[in-house]
């Protein structure tokens, strides 16, 4: 059970790959249409979801950081304040 919770916005995903270049364990192109698919994931809606921990959190949080459309976020689970 981790300690935060990766949000991604997939539909508005432009493509760059930049996550993925960051977090290659997190995140990885879709060769259908070209977004970027959050592995192991639950669906939630349009977005994807997964549980991460603080081990994880700083390549998750550069990813967030750098995506040019800001569709990644990471939620803190403990006090549900959103952190990016
Ligand atoms: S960085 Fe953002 S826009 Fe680029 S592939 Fe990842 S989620 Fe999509």
């Amino acid at each position: 059970m981790g300690n935060f919770q990766i949000q991604h916005d997939r539909p508005n995903c432009i493509a760059c790959g930049v996550c993925e270049s960051i977090a290659p364990e997190f995140w990885e192109m879709d060769k259908n249409d070209g977004k970027s698919n959050l592995k192991a994931c639950k669906k939630v809606g349009h977005e994807e979801h997964r549980d991460i921990d603080e081990h994880t959190f700083e390549e998750n949080r550069e990813a967030a950081d750098r995506c040019p459309v800001n569709i990644i976020h990471i939620v803190n689970k403990e006090t549900g304040e959103r952190l990016i």
